[in-house]
């Protein structure tokens, strides 16, 4: 097999949604909701099925869905899109950030990621045979209230090979919602040393007040060097249908088409019609979609703590991290494994998201995913209650 991909391991999500399982787990671990999205939603697709939407969409996406995509950049953060030239529809954000990073990764070319970090990312820049530069988010303490990162850590990370930065936000797996000030920082350092950005915003809708998602492209001097990335999956839990989208300036938009033709040439016509659908929904659609995650977040965050496990509480996305170092286990592995075997309840070991020379950063911590039925939230409360 190819050197490029002979040290990758099994995902963690196929990994540990297996051993949910094979022990009938309560699965907090793979983040999918337990609940379908919005029935008209999907009806939009079973009427475009059934409408005749069957042959190949337009490469680069389906009009109808580069509008919708424009339209809800221009409602949520006044961003001018032009849907012929700015948006490529790709399969889910994940076939957006391979496109994206074979599109401008040549070999040795260095590209900057946040430490944990959605595994894709580093996968991607391996398989362009780039070189991943790493800084840490570290956890709250005495100084800090929130998840944060040492700016002059950032800054060592550019280099004259430096291609671009990968920003999460909201953030997988820490629930870090990057700030005004972060993302002016961020911004200031593309433009001195000429970086691009790829910002996932997968998570743009779910944040938690005051909390409030900002979308890097929007802050003075990057509409230019920006690709947001973002998916029907998250926002209208519809992980299954994997329809994700990019924007950038044509310039920008232009290189991912020509990865995005030659790895998977167009996505699911009749998807890409209800997403569009999705993406017109009214506001009150989405106010209430982030605030049955606070909700769900705050059940989860109660539980973990009920039971000795100390939560992070998030400020968006739907994950939390709780420290499991004081419990005794040798690694976050071993604890997710016994918490998924004898236990019954799922969860991620975070080091899945970190470099083999950092891992000792995310081995005192484990990932809950809170994108749950509130019933399946309760049930892992009373496992975990009952037996941990
Ligand atoms: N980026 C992040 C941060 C994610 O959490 C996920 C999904 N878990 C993805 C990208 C992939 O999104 P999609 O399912 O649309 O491919
Ligand atoms: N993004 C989801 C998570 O972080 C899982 C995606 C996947 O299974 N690849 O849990």
């Amino acid at each position: 097999i190819a050197a490029r991909i002979r040290d990758f391991p099994t995902t963690v999500f196929t990994e540990f949604s297996a051993l949910a399982q094979k022990h009938q787990a309560v699965n907090l671990g793979q983040g999918f909701p337990d609940f379908d999205g919005p029935e008209e939603i999907r009806e939009a697709a079973v009427r475009a099925v059934r409408g005749g939407v069957n042959q190949y969409a337009v490469s680069s996406g389906a009009v109808v869905l580069k509008e919708a995509v424009a339209e809800h950049a221009l409602r949520f953060y006044g961003q001018k899109v032009d849907p012929a030239t700015e948006v490529i529809v790709t399969n889910g954000a994940t076939e957006a950030l391979f496109d994206a990073t074979l599109a401008f990764v040549n070999p040795g070319d260095e590209v900057i990621v946040f430490e944990p970090y959605y595994d894709s990312y580093v996968a991607n820049v391996t398989m362009a045979g780039g070189v991943p530069r790493y800084v840490l988010l570290r956890p709250p303490d005495a100084q800090h209230t929130r998840w944060w990162y040492d700016s002059a850590e950032l800054e060592a990370q550019f280099t004259s090979r430096t291609k671009f930065i990968l920003l999460n936000t909201p953030h997988n797996p820490t629930g870090k919602v990057f700030d005004r000030a972060e993302l002016e920082h961020i911004a200031s350092l593309c433009i001195r040393h000429d970086v691009l950005a790829i910002a996932d915003e997968v998570y743009e809708h779910i944040t938690f007040e005051p909390a409030r998602h900002l979308r890097l492209a929007t802050i003075p001097g990057m509409a230019e060097r920006t690709l947001t990335i973002s998916s029907g999956g998250k926002s209208f839990s519809f992980t299954g249908w994997k329809v994700g989208w990019v924007i950038g300036s044509p310039a920008l938009c232009g290189a991912v088409q020509k990865t995005h033709q030659f790895v998977t040439f167009a996505v699911a016509g009749p998807l890409q019609h209800a997403i569009a659908a999705a993406l017109r929904l009214p506001d009150a659609y989405f106010v209430e979609l982030a605030r049955s995650y606070r909700t769900k977040r705050d059940l989860l965050v109660d539980a973990l703590d009920a039971v000795g496990l100390r939560p992070i509480a998030p400020d968006g996305a739907y994950f939390v991290m709780a420290r499991i170092g004081h419990l005794g286990f040798p690694d976050d592995f071993e604890f997710c494994r016994y918490l998924t075997r004898d236990i019954g309840v799922a969860a991620i070991p975070p080091t899945a998201f970190y470099a083999e020379h950092h891992r000792i950063h995310g081995s005192h911590l484990a990932r809950f995913a809170f994108c749950k039925r509130d019933e399946t939230l309760l049930s892992a409360r009373e496992k975990l209650l009952a037996r941990l």
